[in-house]
């Protein structure tokens, strides 16, 4: 392990059943999204009676903030806000500006659709946010009406990544989904378009989260797969990893291009380095993105608990957390019935 791999932890670091610290807070900031990928927020669940929290019932900026620096007591150093969509949250810069100024915080991300982002990117880069990652499955233009759930918004997200790239909100990932039959067919044209740019795209492997999305895992398409297809275009040389618990496998083009990135949730489970805590836009903390249950902070936050009290309920839920889902998924004889939905805690 490489020093840059270590991971200093605070004496107050709570270890899992695993031995594994918690390091990276995902917190969700809106469950609403203006989207609809049917892998997300199928339609025909997330109708338009479907019924979304209510604002009150999301966490105020002050209370995320407050569980924010708990968090960070326990070890968290990496922050990413996410959703839903969390560019639909009103005035998202002032969280932003409020987490970044917690002092252990050493990195704050967003991951976004990007439809939204033209419009906020300055504000966003002025608010201290350090990088972003904006999803888009296909440049095609058909392919990605389809994966947005209907929504024409492609040209909207090369402007929001233009944008962001103007006011340096640096690096720059794109995450894309890859489902077979769906979008693998236009995984070349991606990697031609952003090369060169400074840009990098990852492909991500189609997960069964959350209990709508018709999962089937004939949909998958193995990283392995189109890594290999990309090779034999553009010869590519593993990258090593840039910390410990990083999610992507990286590599470079042999020909100075720049980077891709391959996650590999599915077949090549990464659990054992997982040091994520989710979360959600109510207020429950999760452990895994496959959870069942998770521990509510809201009701005892607004009962008035004390910080103590708080960081008691977070450290005992990290210290008996066993979660290693993906490594398991296929030995499962059944799985989880009702397992918490993306759009809820986000990616
Ligand atoms: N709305 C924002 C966006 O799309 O970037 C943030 C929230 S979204 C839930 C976060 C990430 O989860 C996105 O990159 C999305 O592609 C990914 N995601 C959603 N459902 C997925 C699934 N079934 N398998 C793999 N990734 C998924
Ligand atoms: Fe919305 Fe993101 Fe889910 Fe798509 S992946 S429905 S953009 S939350
Ligand atoms: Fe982490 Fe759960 Fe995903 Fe494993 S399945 S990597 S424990 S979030």
């Amino acid at each position: 392990m490489t020093e840059s791999h270590i991971i200093q932890l605070p004496a107050s670091a709570p270890r899992d059943q695993l031995h594994r610290p918690l390091h990276d807070l995902r917190i969700s900031v809106m469950d609403r999204c203006n989207f609809r990928c049917p892998y997300c927020m199928p339609r025909e669940t997330f109708h338009e009676h479907y019924q979304f929290l209510k604002p009150t019932e999301r966490l105020s900026f002050e209370e995320i903030t407050r569980l924010t620096k708990l968090f960070v007591e326990l070890g968290a150093r990496k922050i990413r806000l996410t959703g839903g969509e969390p560019l639909l949250r009103p005035n998202l810069s002032e969280l932003i500006a409020e987490l970044c100024a917690i002092e252990q915080v050493e990195d704050v991300a967003l991951t976004t659709n990007g439809v939204l982002l033209e419009k906020h990117a300055t504000e966003l880069k002025a608010s201290g946010l350090n990088r972003i990652t904006v999803s888009l499955d296909s440049l095609d233009d058909d392919v990605f009406t389809k994966l947005s759930g209907g929504f024409k918004g492609r040209d909207q997200v090369l402007n929001g990544i233009r944008a962001a790239q103007e006011v340096r909100l640096l690096p720059i990932k794109i995450n894309a989904v890859i489902q077979r039959g769906i979008n693998d067919h236009t995984v070349i044209d991606m990697i031609e378009r952003f090369r060169n740019t400074g840009i990098i795209v990852r492909f991500i492997e189609y997960m069964d989260v959350g209990n709508r999305n018709h999962w089937q895992l004939e949909r998958v398409v193995p990283s392995s797969e189109l890594h290999a297809q990309i090779h034999a275009r553009w010869p590519l040389h593993a990258l090593p990893g840039n910390y410990h618990g990083e999610v992507a496998e990286r590599y470079g083009f042999d020909d100075g291009a720049g980077e891709v990135g391959f996650i590999s949730s599915v077949t090549q489970a990464f659990c054992g380095s997982c040091t994520r805590g989710r979360l959600s836009s109510e207020g429950v903390f999760y452990t895994c993105l496959f959870a069942t249950q998770g521990l509510d902070l809201k009701t005892p936050l607004r009962n008035g608990a004390s910080d103590d009290e708080l960081l008691n309920m977070i450290r005992n839920t990290w210290l008996q957390r066993e979660d290693r889902y993906s490594e398991l998924r296929k030995n499962l004889q059944e799985h989880p019935l009702r397992k918490i939905e993306m759009y809820y805690i986000g990616g």
